[in-house]
This record gives structure tokens, sequence and C-alpha cells, in this order.
């Protein structure tokens, strides 16, 4: 009887496994022929056209929707990925274009040699852009990419012996392979070339380097602390982008056989904005439909009766959208509003106003304005929505979490000194925060470091981690000098660490979080990567990711974005990135600062288990219970000096440190001390 127990729930079992399994395989062919099926029917549809339809002037405009696809998908890694405002995208057209130009009429180049040519000079020189300009920020980084478009439009322009400067410049389009390049062949090489630049950008962006670039954005600290290296990850995305506007400038170059610098200025560079914006930051789908938009609009916007069918359609859509954020909350009232007015106002427009070609820019000033406000992350963003849910996409399946002890490869405890502070100091100006700190971690332990707030506990792991350099004292891993001034190197030896102030990286899920972090999974070299043949390598990080994040409890969401968690899973998953370090020792800042009760016994739990799997750990805490229950060994700082080091027990019943947080260094003190979670300082 028992045995047929067991073997027909062994069989129903498995039964209910294979539909679970057909049903997994079920949404991920949904997923394929959604996702890829719409690539391949675009692309499709685009090579027919020329054969149905036989018409110039629309063969120019498609060319140029090609043209721009590429443009915009390289503008799209640094304004999308990388979060940089890049005014300079339309030099390294302007580059491109004449670098083609130029080759073929001098140097006797084909088109596949021009075209490489572009691709190279876009590169380098978005290289050599990107080493000093990616030093700033925001504004000023802005500023730089602006200035660096000025200085190449005025040289193209004055450099007349080899230019032509403002007269302007032929250019011949050479046979490919003893093969003509008329309107139509070379439509045709133009999208093979943006087929070829999608395949190679989805793999390269959905790789570590993808999440490198978006990690950066969030935090570059992190980004360095996580052993990544933020600024060449920066200036590799810069030159990448830069290099496909080279590559686009050579098609450019191709395309008008005829190039003049005052083609490569601001307004240009403004609709390159608007395409990015408009269609969708962070995608290919939308730089596409961007690309599509600045490249037909204009001229769609030149018939009456389009303008009025885009500007109802438009409205509709605002209207609808609108509407049911109002309803269901979802946004701000202005943000639903808003798009409906500017939308309404361009419906009107387009009843009332006779020539369009005098309105354009107003035109599309209301839809730039529309799309900011009602859809921040653009048409397809809002597209991706809305198909996940009409078609019920569930995100792909993941695999098996690997076992933790092939993560957190469990190391022999030897209780030997780990790390070595010998006379650190690190004054700010006057204010020195540490002051002399001598301190012996051994390996295997959980060290604790204590002290009211301003002791001086944060800049002591700061200057360990490499966030500060040391004003003076020594600093020994594994007996050997630590890096310092680096948190890239200091991550690097194995040391990892968390902040006070949560660092995570807020746009990408808890899983990628984990996974950017990863160390030791990656090893393809680039081209491997651009060819997509790194799915062993990105299956590992994963089920290595997915270990980490059971371990701190947090499985279940590791398809949540970041900032979407809660503060103690917030908390939580900083650790899980910190661990995906695989480090010797981890340093955790405050983890339990803010967190709830039930949250600060969870921690102890999980610092509880990476203790177990031989880590050592550097905990600076409050609450005195959870140092009693966790650490060995006790540091109290104060004024940037140890006060009393020891066993929890001896220094809570030290004299200074009872002054220290009380006031008052008599018996009475130590007895009214917190034996409790209460927290010992304020
Ligand atoms: P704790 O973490 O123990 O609360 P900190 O290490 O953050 O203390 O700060 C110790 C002292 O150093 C404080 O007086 C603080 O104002 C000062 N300090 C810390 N970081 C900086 C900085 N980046 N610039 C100037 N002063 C700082
Ligand atoms: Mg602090």
């Amino acid at each position: 009887m028992a045995v047929e127990a067991v073997l027909t729930t062994t069989i129903l079992d498995r039964i209910y496994r294979e539909i679970l399994y057909a049903e997994n395989k079920l949404t991920m062919w949904k997923r394929l022929l959604l996702v890829r099926g719409a690539e391949i029917v675009v692309f499709l549809l685009l090579t027919a056209i020329p054969l149905e339809i036989n018409n110039a002037y629309a063969l120019g405009l498609l060319t140029l929707l090609a043209v721009y696809g590429i443009l915009l998908i390289g503008l799209d890694v640094t304004v999308g990925y990388l979060g940089q405002i890049n005014l300079g995208h339309t030099a390294f057209l302007g580059l491109g274009a004449y670098a083609a130009g130029l080759s073929v009429s001098y140097l006797g180049f084909g088109v596949l040699g021009a075209l490489g040519l572009s691709l190279v000079v876009g590169l380098v020189f978005g290289g050599i852009l990107a080493l000093p300009a990616l030093r700033l920020e925001g504004p000023q980084f802005a500023l730089a990419t602006l200035s660096f478009s000025a200085l190449t439009v005025t040289t193209l322009n004055e450099w007349e012996g080899l230019t032509n400067g403002a007269q302007g410049l032929q250019v011949a389009r050479p046979d490919l392979f003893g093969l003509q390049l008329n309107a139509q062949n070379f439509y045709w090489l133009c999208l093979i070339f943006l087929a070829l630049v999608w395949l190679v950008m989805r793999n390269l962006l959905s790789s570590q380097w993808g999440r490198a670039f978006e990690a950066l954005r969030d935090s570059p600290i992190a980004t360095d602390a996580m052993g990544i290296g933020a600024y060449r990850h920066k200036v590799a995305g810069f030159a990448i982008g830069s290099a496909l506007g080279g590559l686009a400038g050579g098609l450019y170059a191709f395309n008008f056989q005829y190039l003049q610098p005052q083609t490569f200025v601001y307004d240009l560079m403004i609709i390159l904005l608007l395409g990015i914006v408009l269609g969708g930051r962070k995608s290919l789908w939308g730089a596409f439909v961007g690309a599509s938009l600045i490249a037909l609009l204009p001229n769609l916007l030149s018939s009456r009766i389009v303008f009025q069918t885009l500007s109802i359609l438009g409205f509709l859509l605002a209207f609808s959208a609108g509407a049911r954020c109002l309803v269901k909350k979802k946004t701000k009232p202005f943000q639903a509003i808003a798009p409906i007015v500017a939308m309404g106002t361009l419906v009107i427009g387009s009843l009332v106003v006779k020539n369009t070609e005098d309105w354009r820019q107003a035109i599309f000033a209301l839809m730039l304005f529309s799309v900011v406000v009602g859809l921040p992350e653009g048409l397809m963003g809002f597209a991706s929505h809305f198909l996940a849910q009409l078609f019920r996409l569930a995100p792909p399946s993941l695999p098996e979490a690997s076992p933790l002890d092939t993560v957190l490869v469990n190391k022999p405890v030897d209780g030997e000194a780990l790390l070595e502070l010998k006379n650190l100091k690190r004054y700010f100006g006057g204010v020195k925060a540490v002051d002399g700190i001598s301190l012996s971690i051994r390996s295997g332990q959980i060290h604790g470091l204590l002290g009211p707030n301003g002791s001086g506990k944060s800049t002591v792991v700061n200057v360990i981690s490499g966030l500060y350099p040391p004003t003076a004292g020594e600093m020994l891993l594994h007996g050997k000098p630590l890096p310092t001034g680096s948190l890239f190197k200091v991550s690097r030896v194995g040391i990892s660490r968390t902040f006070q102030n949560l660092q995570l990286f807020a746009e990408l899920t808890a899983l990628d979080n984990v996974m950017v972090a990863m160390k030791g999974v990656y090893r393809s070299v680039l081209p491997l990567v651009l060819l997509g043949l790194i799915k062993e390598e990105e299956k590992r990080a994963q089920a290595d990711s997915l270990a980490l994040l059971t371990l701190v409890d947090l499985k279940d969401l590791a398809r949540s974005k970041a900032k979407d968690l809660t503060y103690g899973a917030q908390r939580f998953l900083e650790i899980a990135r910190a661990l995906a370090r695989k480090p010797d020792l981890l340093i955790l800042d405050e983890p339990a600062a803010g967190l709830a009760h039930p949250d600060v016994t969870r921690l102890v739990e999980i610092i509880k288990r990476i203790h177990q799997q031989g880590v050592s750990i550097i905990l600076i805490e409050h609450h005195m219970d959870v140092v009693s229950e966790l650490c060995g060994m006790v540091t109290v700082l104060d004024g940037g000096k140890i006060i009393a080091d020891g066993s929890p027990d001896e220094v809570k019943r030290h004299p200074k440190v009872i002054e220290a947080y009380l006031g008052t260094p008599d018996d009475e003190a130590a007895k009214a001390l917190p034996a409790s979670d209460a927290p010992l300082l304020a």
C-alpha cells in the first residue's frame, strides 16, 4: 500500500512538473515569438518595401530611417544607459561622414573600407573626448560635449584644403564588389548594417557590459566598490556609442553624396535627443521608433490630413492613458492631464493651421512635452508594458540557484590576522576623524566597531575600503600592503562593503544588482560578448546570484527593481551584492540602521549564515544586543581614537565606554546600559 502511495504521488508529482515545465516552455515561446518575431517581421517588411514601391522619395526616407536608427542606438548608449547628457553625437556623425568621403576620394577606399574607417574614427575620437570629459559630471559633461561639437564643425569648415569648407564636399559612392549601389541596393546595405548593429548591441547591452553601464549611472561609487570600474566602463560605453555615430556618418555620406559642415550643428542634435526621448531610452526598439519619427515625421506632417489623423490618434492615446491613470490614481493629476491638454491643442491646431511647415517646431515641442510628462519611458516603454500585460508575458524563467558553498567558497578559518591597521589617521581639514588607530582583525571573526555618532567609525571603513586615502598610517591585508584611495582596487583584493547610506543600483532588478557584482564568472572577451556566445556564463551568474538572494531571503523578489523594494529588503540586497565579490572580509556599515524590529532579527540571522560560510566581518552597529549576540571582538571609538576593546561584555563595563555614552563614569551608569534591543547610541 505504502509503496503504491509513494509511487502514485511520485508519478503525480512527475506529471505536475511536466505541466509546469510545459507552461514555462509555452511562455518562453510566446516571448520569443513576440519579441524576436516582431524584429523579424519589421526587418522583412523593411526589406520588401522597395520591391513593391519604386518611389525614389520613399526610398530616401527609408534609407534615412536606417541611418538614424544606427545613430540613435549609439546615442542611447550614452544618454539612456550611461545617463549622460551627450550633446556631441552629431560631431561623430560629421567626423564619420567626412572620414568616409575623404577616404574614398583621396585614398581610393571601397565602401566597406570607408565605413570601417568611419567606425574607427568615431571610436577613437569618442575615446579621446571621453577620457577627460567623463571626469566631469552632469552639466559640465554636457558642456564639454557641446564644445567638442562646436570645435569639430569649425575645424571641418575652416580646413578648406581637406574638406572644401563651406563649399561642401562631393562624395562618390563606389561599387560594392562589382555591384552598383543604386538607391535600392544602397538602402539594403544600410538595412544590413542596422540589423548587424541591432544584433551586436542587443548582445552587448544584455550582457555584463550593459548592466555595468546602468549600474554606474545609478551609483558610480558602488560600481567601483563592486570591482566593476565606473570610469573605464563609462569611457568604453561612450566610445562604443560614438563609433556607431561614426558608422552612421559613413552611411550618411554615401546616402547624400554631398557633405557640408553646417549639417552637423546643434539643430540636428536636438532632433536626435527628441528621437531618443520620444522613442524611449534604454531600448533598441525605442531608438528605432525614435529614428522613424524623426526621419518620417517632418515629411508626414507636411500633409495636413496625415497631421490631423496623427494628432487625433495622439489625443486618444493621451486621453485613454491619462484617464486610466487618474482613475487608478497611478500618477499625479498633472502628469495625466497635461498631455491631454497638449495633444488637444495639437488637434485644434491641425484643424486651424493651413501650412504645417511653419509650425513644425511648435508641433515637435508639444509632442515632446506630452511624452516627457505623460510617458517618461517613451513610446516604447509604454508599449512594452502594455504588450506584456496584453499577452500576460511572465518574465523569462530563472535557473535553479547554485549551492551556496560553491558561490561563497568555504575558507579555512585560521584565526590569523587578516587585516591590520597601524596608527591609521584620516583628517578632514582640521577635523581629526580618525586619529591614530591600530587594530587587528582576525580571520573568522565578526569584529564589532562601536562608538557615538561622529566618532569616526564610517571614516575608518571608508579609508579601509579605498573611498578616502589615509592621511597617515599603514594597512595590511594578509600581511601585504592594502591598496589605498581606490574602491576599485580594494574590492579586487577581497574586501567588500555595504554603505551606511544605501548605494543600490536603483533601476536594476534585485537579481541584476547581485549579478553585476558577481566575481569570477565573466571571462569571455568582448568579441564573444558581441556575438552573444556567453549563454553559459550568464546562466551561471544568474544561478550564483540566486543563491545569494536566497541567503538574504529575497529570492522571490529577484525580478523586482531595487527601488521598488522595502527599505529592509534594500539593506539585505546590498549585503547580497557585497557577497557577490566573494570577499575574505565583509564590511557592514550600520546594516541595522532604520530597520524595524523583525528585520533586525532577520539581519542577525543573515549575518550568522554569512559567518558560517567562513566570511570575516567588520560590523558597525548601534544595537548592543546585536553586537553581543554576533561579535567575538569589539572595538569602541570616540573622537577618532580607540577607547576600549575586548569581548562585548568587557567593553560594556569599561569606564571610558560608559563615560563616552552616558557622560558619568560610575557604576549606576553601567547598570543603566541597555541590555535589550534599545539602541545604545543616539
Ligand atoms: P561615525 O560613522 O562614527 O558616525 P564618521 O566617520 O562619519 O562618524 O565621522 C567622523 C567625523 O569626521 C565627523 O566629525 C564628521 O563630520 C567628519 N567627516 C566624515 N566624513 C567627512 C568628509 N567627507 N568631509 C569632512 N568631514 C568628514
Ligand atoms: Mg557612520
